[in-house]
């Protein structure tokens, strides 16, 4: 064997390892630490874009444009979820897997996330609206999506704690595990209530 090659083998074996690692992100069983990157990455761009909405000093003229983001994500999400997760090819068997199993870590992505945030949201605004209107929207757009993941590991891992509203989400995300058709949103049911998806029984006898 030539010297070269016994050299080249650990580059090798560690770059065949980073691969690995990377690939973890995209399994549909996600280890721990994939799964709650969300929670590293999403508080600082969240300050980041306050930091840009109010760099222009328009204070609270900016707020209308967070509420706008947080009602555009809620709209997103049960969009998301009724249409894209329960019906497009790709998402259907990860977001079945999660109906199957619900406490394992099923969830997309947060390289994948961060670049639709700013490909397909961020990117526009700044061509449509004023930087600081942009950076609010946003604000309110990843303020949403967090409280999403977060509030749907919270539904599957633990209890309300005595918290009427959340146990008002988990009995309703609940029925949507059991009945398909109905709750698709779950930081919400605003939108089941619009669109006339919402159903606060239909659970099994226990
Ligand atoms: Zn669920
Ligand atoms: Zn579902």
């Amino acid at each position: 064997m030539e010297p070269n090659a016994l050299q080249s083998k650990p580059w090798r074996q560690r770059a065949r390892r980073a691969c690995d690692w990377v690939l973890q992100m995209f399994s549909a069983d996600m280890p721990p630490w994939a799964f709650f990157l969300d929670f590293l990455i999403y508080p600082p761009l969240i300050l980041l874009c306050v930091g840009l909405a109010v760099a222009e000093d328009a204070g609270f003229a900016v707020v209308p444009f967070a509420v706008l983001g947080l009602l555009g994500w809620s709209l997103a999400e049960y969009l998301i979820h009724r249409f894209a997760f329960h019906h497009a090819p790709l998402l259907q068997p990860v977001h079945l897997a999660h109906h199957a199993a619900p406490r394992d870590l099923h969830g997309t992505p947060t390289v994948v996330t961060v670049a639709a945030f700013y490909g397909l949201v961020y990117w526009p605004l700044r061509g449509a609206l004023p930087p600081d209107a942009a950076a609010a929207v946003m604000a309110g757009v990843l303020t949403g999506y967090l409280a999403y993941v977060a509030l749907h590991y919270v539904v599957h891992h633990h209890g309300s704690g005595g918290r009427v509203w959340l146990r008002r989400l988990i009995r309703l995300h609940a029925v949507h595990h059991h009945d398909a058709a109905h709750n698709f949103g779950v930081t919400s049911p605003l939108w089941d209530w619009v669109f006339g998806t919402l159903a606060r029984r239909g659970l099994p006898p226990t």
